[in-house]
């Protein structure tokens, strides 16, 4: 019997596996500089969070959601994203009083039972963050920066961050308005899911990836406070110096959101080009049984963000990344004294590994070179009886005799000066 992952699920190993580790480890360090906490959250919910916080007529409730009955007979979701159990955390933790901070980030897996394809996974990585009690528009504006930062730590050269603003109730209900009105002129022309939608739940039709186009030149009146809010956000984020656009079909797919929504999208990506998106969610926490909180977030697609990291020549991320690898023979002392070199090295926090197996020298030094390592430490019967080891720089091909007894002293000041040239 031969087992294969199921469809739409995969497995991520070697390099790829090394960047999504970049990716998470560059993220959390600038959330951590921005002060933002981490909060792990179950990766199941109950059905109801979703339906009621994403929305019911949502694409992702409606036909994304990895559903199932426990044996108690409750009905949970594998969670579609990470916002809606954020929300419910904040408020059974009662974090708006009895924590002192108010930003967070997490990050893990999101299951939806989408068709996949390329950039479009059934189980997916994101990490995000959630901006809570802060209704400014400077919390809009580091969301955007942070998200921003992210991408250009990580190298993503082409990008494009295109922001809208869904206003009040007032404002989203004109906007549904002219969208019902396009739908009315061109309906024969709707797919058949922007039929159905047009009535339901008529905002999803902007976000289609068959219809969206229709409605890109949509004009949607905001009321004065409304319209102002949105001025002055874009004046704010024009002074951070990052270049944005305005698109008025963007209402992203899922209905929690008011106010600023963004999305960053790449070119380095094939037709699944977004790799970021959020915005501001004021009645969220309310809607689902807390006290008035405003809160603004958003979530990077990881596993997008790791290819885009992994087409791009000048982001150099070497996989094992090791700094010695140690190479001994035989059965007895040169392999005891190797693997003895190894222990106190590792005991020293230099990443070291051997083979503690009878290669030869040459096989020896293919592995070490295949797992990237700077050094080598090589300990034959020769060198054993002169007390000594060789120890090789595999980046200029060049060695030197060390004493036995100096090599942890000789091996700590090589690696420590090589990581740090390259920090
Ligand atoms: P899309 O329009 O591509 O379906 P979305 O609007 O459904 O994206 P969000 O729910 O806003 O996406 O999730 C934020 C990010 O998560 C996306 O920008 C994308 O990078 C990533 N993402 C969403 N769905 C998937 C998926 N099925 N596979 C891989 N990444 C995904
Ligand atoms: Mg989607």
């Amino acid at each position: 019997m031969k087992y294969n992952s199921i469809k739409g699920f995969r497995d991520i190993f070697g390099k790829d596996a090394d960047i999504f580790t970049f990716i998470e480890d560059i993220s959390k360090k600038i959330f951590k500089k921005y002060n933002y906490q981490e909060i792990r959250i179950p990766t199941v919910e109950m059905v109801e969070l979703f339906t009621r916080s994403i929305g019911e007529t949502t694409d992702i409730v409606e036909k994304e959601m990895y559903v199932f009955e426990d044996k108690g007979k409750r009905k949970i979701a594998l969670r579609p994203e990470g916002t809606a159990g954020v929300v419910r955390s904040f408020i059974e933790n009662n974090i708006s009083q009895k924590y002192p901070s108010q930003k967070f980030f997490y990050t893990g897996q999101m299951f939806r039972q989408e068709r996949p394809q390329a950039g479009r996974f059934r189980e997916f990585m994101q990490i995000g963050c959630e901006y809570f009690s802060n209704a400014s528009v400077y919390a809009d504006v580091e969301v955007v920066l942070l998200a921003n930062e992210i991408l250009e730590t990580a190298g993503v050269a082409d990008k494009k961050v295109e922001i809208n603003f869904l206003g009040c109730e007032k404002c989203r209900e004109n906007m549904i308005e002219s969208i019902k009105n396009i739908c009315k002129e061109r309906f024969n022309e709707l797919c058949d899911d922007c039929k159905r939608r047009s009535e339901k739940n008529p905002l999803r039709v902007l976000d289609c990836k068959i219809d969206g186009d229709k409605f890109k030149d949509i004009k949607i009146e905001l009321c004065e406070e409304c319209g102002n809010k949105f001025e002055n956000f874009k004046i704010e984020l024009k002074k951070t110096g990052i270049e944005f656009y305005v698109s008025n079909k963007l209402v992203r797919g899922l209905d929690y959101y008011t106010d600023v929504v963004f999305e960053i999208t790449s070119g380095d990506l094939g037709s699944q080009n977004a790799v970021c998106a959020g915005g501001r969610y004021d009645n969220l926490v309310h809607e689902l049984g807390g006290p008035q909180t405003s809160a603004v977030g958003f979530a990077i697609g990881i596993d997008r963000l790791a290819e885009i990291v992994s087409n791009n020549s000048s982001q150099k991320i070497v996989f094992g990344a090791l700094d010695v690898f140690v190479i001994s023979f035989g059965e007895g002392k040169t392999l005891n004294c190797g693997f003895d070199v190894l222990t106190k090295l590792r005991e020293e926090g230099v990443s070291t590994d051997g083979a503690y197996f009878n290669k030869s020298l040459k096989a020896q030094m293919r592995l070490a070179d295949s797992l990237n390592s700077k050094y080598v430490l090589i300990i034959g019967d020769e060198e054993i009886k002169k007390d000594k080891i060789i120890l090789r720089d595999m980046s200029g091909k060049v060695q030197k005799e060390i004493q036995i007894k100096n090599i942890i002293e000789e091996v700590k000041n090589v690696t420590s000066r090589t990581i740090k040239n390259n920090l």
